[in-house]
């Protein structure tokens, strides 16, 4: 199927199917380690890509091809390799784009494992990175060296839902031929699309929104052909595969991620404008109300506010942890993005291995509390967090 000029939620159920020889309707799944050739010529001519086709499974797999495809229609690029997780595609972005010696300026407000990564694996291959707020375009600036080769951003950020400007922050990037990379993990392409807006690259955990039900890891890189060929080679060299069977459902994901976040998007604001109005809540970070301090730069950027709501109780851990414990409803877990609402204290979990002064610097109170809102109703959401706020 030809998949551009269509719009969106027909992407994400048709694009990049490829049908087998026996014309079945659903994706197949191709549970298969490599592939088998006609003739020994076939074979060197597969091998040496002088002809398309399978090879192994490590680098090539209709599954995670047909993933592919259809992840790349939505975020309207030209080419995306997928990974075992979020964690494996940001590797590899970095890794086939970077060598001993380059610089990455990225935002203060990162994933932790993304901040690990940078700081202590690259850091001792030789890469080095200086973090700067995501919401200020003359520290990335200011922060560019003359061997800058990366900006590296999560829009909103987690927890605190800060809007990094991505057309800013290219214009600046580009002036001095550096590229940028945007985790669109909290958004994904259905309420954001960051090459749009001049990113070159999006990374994915496709384990969060993509899949959406709790099921499997996965990852992915998304651009311009020109930007992904050396990912893909290290993929091919290195490894870090997504399977068959996570790609199939992963693709089986991407068909209700447009209905599954909009519909948490819309709760998220219904559940925000709750929280606002709640005698026992002392702040709202939510991109969706008016009070955000980057409300407009955000409804300009993404379709609506996301599916993270985070909020400041009166009060400190003691009480933060008595709503989380109050919550019978909501899972206790650090994970986001799924059907389920999960609701997470940041300061003694996602950020806990921060030093205390470092997360006060970063916003990072302990009476925060995030919440990552599902498809359950509204209503019995609020119940729930009332439990534990109405005994503060
Ligand atoms: C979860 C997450 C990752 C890492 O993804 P995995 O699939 O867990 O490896 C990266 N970035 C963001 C923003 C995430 O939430």
């Amino acid at each position: 199927m030809a998949d551009r000029g269509y719009r969106p939620e027909t992407l994400a159920v048709r694009a990049g199917q490829e049908r087998s020889q026996f014309n079945e309707h659903g994706e197949a799944l191709y549970l298969t380690s490599s592939f088998v050739f006609d003739s020994a010529a076939q074979a060197a001519r597969r091998f040496s890509g002088e002809e398309d086709g399978n090879v192994y499974s490590r680098f090539s797999n209709p599954t995670v091809t047909m993933f592919e495809e259809r992840l790349a229609a939505l975020e309207g690029a030209e080419d995306c390799v997928a990974f075992s997780s979020g964690m494996a595609a940001i590797m590899a972005l970095c890794l086939a784009h970077l060598k001993a010696g380059d610089h990455i300026v990225a935002s203060s407000s990162l994933f932790g494992a993304t901040v690990q990564l940078f700081n202590n694996i690259l850091g001792r291959a030789g890469i080095a990175t200086t973090f700067v707020s995501p919401t200020d375009p003359a520290a990335w600036r200011a922060a560019i060296r003359p061997e800058t080769r990366l900006f590296f951003l999560e829009t909103p950020s987690n927890p605190l839902t800060e809007i990094a400007d991505i057309r800013s922050l290219a214009d600046i990037a580009h002036d001095r031929g550096i590229r940028v990379a945007v985790d669109n993990c909290f958004c994904t392409p259905i309420l954001q699309r960051p090459l749009e807006l001049g990113a070159d690259l999006v990374v994915h955990s496709a384990t969060k929104f993509l899949d959406g039900q709790g099921r499997v890891l996965g990852g992915a890189v998304c651009g311009a052909k020109k930007h992904t060929e050396e990912v893909f080679k290290y993929l091919r060299t290195a490894g870090p595969t997504l399977s068959a069977f996570n790609a199939w459902v992963l693709l089986k994901g991407l068909e209700t991620l447009k209905i599954r976040i909009e519909a948490q998007s819309a709760n998220a604001l219904r559940l925000a404008r709750w929280l606002e109005a709640h005698p026992q809540v002392a702040r709202v970070f939510y991109p969706g109300l008016p009070s955000h301090p980057q409300h407009e730069l955000a409804m300009r950027q993404q379709k609506s506010g996301g599916a993270i709501v985070t909020f400041e109780v009166k009060g400190g851990r003691a009480e933060a942890w008595r709503v989380v414990d109050s919550c019978q409803l909501l899972s206790i877990t650090a994970n986001l993005g799924d059907t389920k609402t999960t609701i997470t204290h940041p300061a003694s979990t996602t950020h806990g291995r921060i030093s205390p002064e470092a997360r006060a610097a970063a916003g990072i109170s302990e009476g925060l509390l995030r919440v990552a809102v599902g498809l359950e109703a509204v209503e019995d959401l609020q119940a729930d967090l009332d439990r534990g706020l109405s005994t503060l």
